[in-house]
């Protein structure tokens, strides 16, 4: 079984989710929205109370060295509020700004708030991502119907993660969580989400994939 692991939005506790899961040897795709970074960190919004800061674009390429970038849009609107040339710039100039900042082809797209339709997945195919990820939780997952509608098993803090998990295993399908690292956020979920990653990594069975390698 192939495991796979989206984190969106690219914010500062990523540098420590990243140092956790190189340590771990555990590959994973990092969602990000080229469009808000500033030189330095800057503030982005409060979660539950809690100041959720963004990385600064100096620093990016090395915060994500070793992993996989996808396009999480330029700026994280609604994209089926959007006329077609603001959706071309969301969808299309943010792969072309991402493309430049790692030096690296970008093949996969994210929608944010999981919101498209018809027109926007046009311009995701017009794009010319390989794979986006959207669409309801499925129990197969792999393959999709359409690679641009690219469905996760789960929320990594969905209580039902080890059952899916191993249900995925008896069929040697894909499992495929994903979430935010900002909602790690006391030490013991980190410690927890940890020992998670170090089980995983420890399983003969599977073995970890970035997304993109499920669609050349
Ligand atoms: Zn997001």
């Amino acid at each position: 079984m192939k495991v796979l692991q989206c984190w969106d939005d690219g914010v500062v506790s990523d540098v420590r989710l990243a140092d956790l899961l190189r340590r771990q040897r555990a590959k994973a795709t990092f969602c990000l929205n080229p469009g808000l970074y500033q030189d330095t960190r800057s503030f982005g919004w409060l979660a539950e109370g809690r100041e959720i800061w963004r990385l600064g674009h100096a620093e990016l390429k090395s915060v994500y060295d070793g992993f996989e970038i996808c396009c999480h849009s330029m700026t994280h609107p609604y994209l089926t509020s959007l006329t077609s040339s603001q959706l071309d710039w969301e969808i299309k100039a943010s792969k072309d700004l991402l493309e430049k900042i790692f030096s690296k082809h970008v093949s996969g797209f994210c929608y944010p708030f999981n919101d498209y339709n018809d027109s926007v997945l046009a311009a995701v195919r017009a794009a010319g991502y390989l794979w986006a990820r959207g669409g309801k939780e499925e129990a197969h997952i792999f393959p999709p119907a359409d690679p641009l509608a690219f469905s996760p098993s789960c929320h990594f803090l969905d209580p039902a993660f080890w059952g899916k998990y191993d249900r995925a295993k008896e069929r040697s399908d894909v499992f495929f969580f994903w979430g935010h690292s900002y909602e790690l956020h006391s030490e013991d979920m980190w410690i927890d989400f940890e020992r998670r990653i170090e089980k995983i990594s420890s399983d003969d069975a599977v073995e970890w994939s970035f997304v993109g390698d499920l669609f050349v």
